[in-house]
């Protein structure tokens, strides 16, 4: 199955029965999905599709998002602002009444004020491992970055070490542990407001001025999305001439930059924060891609280093480098222009940074295909005339013959996407 086939939407009411299955699915009834339910099991689904019906309820379909692939729901979650959380459970549990196997009284809260809570997760057994369930949960953080909630909260059993990596990638760390359902769960929390910081570290940071105090990069920053910090590592060496590098080891031509430096600086930025990624550009690195960027834009700290001369002492890089990164199959004189290219393909796609969510979504690659040819006005210049089909208002057309270019374009520039 190719992921650009799933679509995110609102559940509507119609869901309703999909939806029950999932909640109880996320609660560890599995059962839901066998062809012949237990009999205990049908009775609470039953009731269940009755709570996804209703409005004000943790399981509402109006707090649900659907993963569609092919027309048919696989995957669904259920999230809400924490502050409807206490009113919408008592109106939840009154559905079930005697049927809970647990004590409500002895429960803790899931959720609260402050907090746009991701309650319910599942994708179907025979779609899970393609991504479907991380592509919600992108989703659900960007509801909740548009309600302008503060943080976001999940809550993990210990005993799914896949499930909170999962978290941990998308950048929520651990926040305490919730009795509830009569067991404990590690409670997971994501900063919605604190914004993304990339420190970059260069021996020539004034290649960097121009590029970060432009366009959309510097647009992200002002708007307090991302806060980008230059150090330059002559500001760490211990050298009284302010040297960076030195001969390399075993007499061959060309300089290395010392470990001193790189070292001294990344401990002091480690000493203040936590770092998801400490990124090292070089050209023997994996192959940066929209992929790689998507990753990445959900990060919360970053450090990218660029190297210089013929590159870093190698014991930089096994030491304290978690990630390394090539923008190409040519080799640059420096890290900066690679940094460069990284910064701003990450940025603008984090959410919020371009006014219009689509236009970043609809870029080349996002979806596997090339972006289709774009117009603009006059109509008709020189002579050179803009397709008719987009001067038609028709809707539904335009859409049509955009994805047929998107598609065309692929299969004649870049087969390779199509190819699983
Ligand atoms: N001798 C090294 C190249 C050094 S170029 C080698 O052959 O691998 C100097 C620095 O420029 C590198 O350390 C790296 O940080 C940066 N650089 C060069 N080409 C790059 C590329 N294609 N992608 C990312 N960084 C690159």
């Amino acid at each position: 199955m190719n992921i650009s086939d799933i679509q995110i939407r609102p559940a509507s009411i119609a869901d309703a029965a999909f939806i029950a299955k999932n909640v109880m699915a996320a609660l560890g009834t599995e059962e839901v999905y066998a062809e012949e339910m237990p009999e205990q099991v049908l009775k609470i689904w039953n009731i269940m599709i009755q709570v996804c019906q209703t409005s004000g309820v943790l399981y509402s379909w109006e707090n649900t998002l659907i993963a569609e692939y092919e027309g048919m729901p696989i995957g669904s979650l259920t999230a809400y602002d924490g502050s409807t959380y206490k009113e919408s459970r008592e109106k939840t549990f009154a559905f079930f009444e005697e049927s809970l196997s647990f004590d409500p009284d002895l429960m803790q809260d899931e959720t609260k004020a402050g907090e746009y809570y991701l309650d319910s997760l599942a994708v179907l057994p025979a779609f899970r491992g393609n991504g479907i369930g991380k592509m919600l949960l992108q989703q659900g953080i960007e509801t909740a970055r548009r309600k302008e909630i503060p943080h976001v909260t999940i809550l993990v059993s210990p005993t799914n070490p896949k499930a909170k990596r999962l978290y941990s990638s998308l950048g929520f760390r651990e926040a305490g542990e919730v009795f509830a359902f009569g067991e404990y769960f590690q409670r997971m929390k994501l900063d919605t407001t604190e914004p993304m910081r990339i420190d970059i570290l260069t021996v020539l940071p004034e290649m960097l001025d121009g590029f970060l105090n432009c366009s959309i990069v510097a647009r992200a920053q002002r708007k307090g999305l991302v806060e980008i910090h230059v150090h330059n590592l002559r500001d760490w060496t211990l050298d009284k001439h302010k040297r960076v590098d030195d001969y390399p080891y075993g007499g061959c031509a060309g300089m290395v930059m010392q470990c001193e430096p790189i070292d001294r600086c990344i401990e002091a930025l480690k000493a203040k924060r936590d770092y998801d990624e400490i990124i090292f550009t070089t050209p023997d690195g994996e192959q940066f891609s929209q992929p790689i960027a998507n990753e990445l834009s959900m990060k919360k700290n970053m450090i990218i280093l660029c190297g210089h001369f013929k590159g870093v002492d190698y014991r930089i890089r096994e030491h304290l480098i978690t990630k390394e990164l090539s923008i190409g199959d040519y080799v640059l004189t420096g890290g900066e222009l690679a940094a460069a290219v990284m910064t701003d393909a990450i940025v603008r796609i984090i959410p919020g940074v371009i006014g219009d969510e689509q236009s970043a979504l609809s870029d080349s690659f996002q979806d596997n295909l090339l972006a289709p040819p774009v117009y603009t006005r006059p109509a008709d210049y020189k002579g050179w005339k803009v397709p008719d089909v987009l001067l038609s208002g028709h809707e539904k057309n335009i859409r049509n013959w955009e994805f047929e270019q998107a598609l065309e374009r692929t299969k004649r520039l870049r087969p390779d996407l199509l190819e699983d």
